[in-house]
């Protein structure tokens, strides 16, 4: 990888602005010169929104001729920044990082795909890849849980995925919805898996995380066949400041995720 990839922002263009959610928003970007190396699923961008500061942003998804897209939630002065980002404004962008979901390990598998909130946008170009060789692998099936119905992102694709179950579940609804109330865990019981030839990929909240792996686990799918992404605060993304670090794991080198049987030992000591 060239090192200005690595350290140094390279410029990529908005060439689109969606508003998926209140304060969530997706970016497709274009580089302005050369692309960044091509992303696998799962991995993630150092994001720099000029004048402003840089965050780790995943990728939400991969097109041809370098484009990439990104799904970003306001939450604070960087995120900000980029979610108010319009066509034509030119962002930086530093990747790809981290070890993304390694799919193909996967072939041959029924894949289960838990999302927790925004924890949908890195699992999006998995999924998009897992449906589009429905050969390679057995019975895919997306389990996805919001707080509302208005917080649901990719609102228009989601039905449009054939896989052999899709389920939304919200923890409080309004008075259009019809559907699935309660914890994304509950939604288990409807997909259509064997525990002993799964892989289960999962991304959203720390206790969303912990309680579905669990689960998954508890319905016998091996700790080393669920996939989990971590997400903690980072600064370099090159495995050298420190920041993300967890336990012996650098997360943005050795992460965002990781599996199961090596997360949960770090996860149950408290605060580490
Ligand atoms: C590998 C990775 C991938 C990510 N992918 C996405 C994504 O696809 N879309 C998206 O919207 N966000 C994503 N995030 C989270 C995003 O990086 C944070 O929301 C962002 O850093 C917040 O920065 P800020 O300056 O906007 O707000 P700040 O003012 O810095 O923080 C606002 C709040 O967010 C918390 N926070 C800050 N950084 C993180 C972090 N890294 N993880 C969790 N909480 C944090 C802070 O503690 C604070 O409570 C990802 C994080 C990581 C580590």
């Amino acid at each position: 990888m060239s090192p200005n990839g690595h350290l140094l922002p390279v410029p990529y263009r908005v060439v689109d602005r969606r508003l998926e959610a209140p304060g969530t928003v997706t970016l497709d970007l274009e580089p302005v010169r050369k692309a960044l190396p091509l992303f696998e699923p799962g991995q993630f961008a150092m994001v720099h929104s000029f004048g402003r500061g840089e965050i780790p942003v995943s990728v939400s998804d991969i097109g041809t001729s370098g484009r990439l897209s990104h799904t970003i939630r306001s939450v604070g002065a960087v995120s900000d920044g980029l979610c108010e980002a319009e066509s034509g404004q030119v962002l930086g962008l530093r990747g790809p990082f981290g070890t993304g979901w390694q799919l193909p390990k996967a072939r041959g598998h029924d894949l289960v795909i838990v999302a927790g909130g925004i924890g949908l946008a890195p699992l999006s170009p998995l999924i998009r890849a897992a449906v589009a060789e429905p050969e390679t692998y057995g019975h895919v099936s997306v389990l996805i849980g919001t707080r509302t119905p208005a917080d649901l992102i990719a609102k228009q694709e989601i039905p449009r995925w054939p896989t052999a179950y899709t389920g939304v579940t919200v923890d409080r609804g309004d008075d259009d919805w019809h559907g699935e109330m309660g914890l994304v865990t509950h939604l288990l019981d409807r997909a259509s898996f064997e525990p002993d030839r799964t892989t289960a990929f999962v991304c959203g909240p720390e206790p969303m995380i912990r309680a579905t792996a669990r689960d998954l686990v508890e319905r016998g799918v091996p700790a080393g066949r669920v996939r989990v992404s971590l997400e903690r605060n980072m600064r370099c993304a090159t495995g050298h400041c420190g920041h993300c670090q967890l336990g012996g794991l650098l997360l943005c080198r050795d992460g965002p995720v990781v599996r199961w049987d090596q997360a949960e030992p770090l996860l149950s000591i408290r605060e580490l």
